[in-house]
């Protein structure tokens, strides 16, 4: 978890100083999402495990949610979640580890709590340009803004997007307002295994 730190934003779970309880991300109001939670802060521990869920052994990352399936409990219980979604990973990304982390996420989430799970975000181009750290905000907006889409027709509540790492809030914010625009949720929160946190 998020050793060292005092407290957490009570709406995107980012580590705050004691006393504090919100970001300055979510007190600026300008969030798409409705909340999330993330399990550890990628610059430590996150990095290592993203790594090795990604590149080495898919094994890896169920045990994680195990370890952290109360945490995950906590932070649902009152959301009244009606469906899980993921972040769509790249055809070329997909086609080189063989598997999505975010959408081995939902379906473990799924039958972990028995929420049904959905595809509802797709990507328009076959290759994904890296949203690297080194991008800048406006440069990972203009990258993420038109590269994903949702099929319009369902109609959900309370939906949970799985992503592995929380960067910028970029893809979480963009894939919100699309299923808020296009009427497929009311309310988007996210779970990611990582969030990047600024020195
Ligand atoms: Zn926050």
């Amino acid at each position: 978890m998020f050793e060292g730190s005092e407290a957490r934003c009570k709406y995107c779970s980012y580590p705050l100083p004691f006393g504090s309880n919100i970001c300055g991300r979510c007190f600026s109001n300008k969030n798409r999402f409705d909340g999330g939670f993330a399990l550890f802060p990628y610059n430590e521990c996150g990095r290592a495990l993203i790594h090795s869920v990604k590149f080495k052994d898919r094994i890896e990352y169920l045990k994680v949610l195990t370890l952290f399936k109360s945490e995950i409990a906590d932070f649902l219980k009152d959301k009244n979640i009606d469906v899980v979604t993921y972040v769509p990973s790249s055809l070329y990304h997909y086609l080189i580890r063989g598997y999505s982390v975010p959408r081995e996420m939902a379906k473990i989430l799924s039958s972990y709590f028995s929420i049904p799970y959905k595809k509802l975000v797709f990507t328009n181009k076959p290759f994904k340009r890296l949203l690297s750290k080194s991008k800048s905000v406006a440069e990972r907006k203009s990258i993420v803004k038109g590269f994903f889409r949702v099929k319009s027709g369902s109609v959900f509540k309370n939906v949970l997007l799985l992503d592995d790492v929380f960067t910028t809030g970029t893809t979480v914010n963009r894939i919100a307002d699309l299923l808020k625009s296009e009427n497929v949720a009311e309310k988007v929160f996210f779970l990611t295994l990582a969030m990047v946190v600024k020195n």
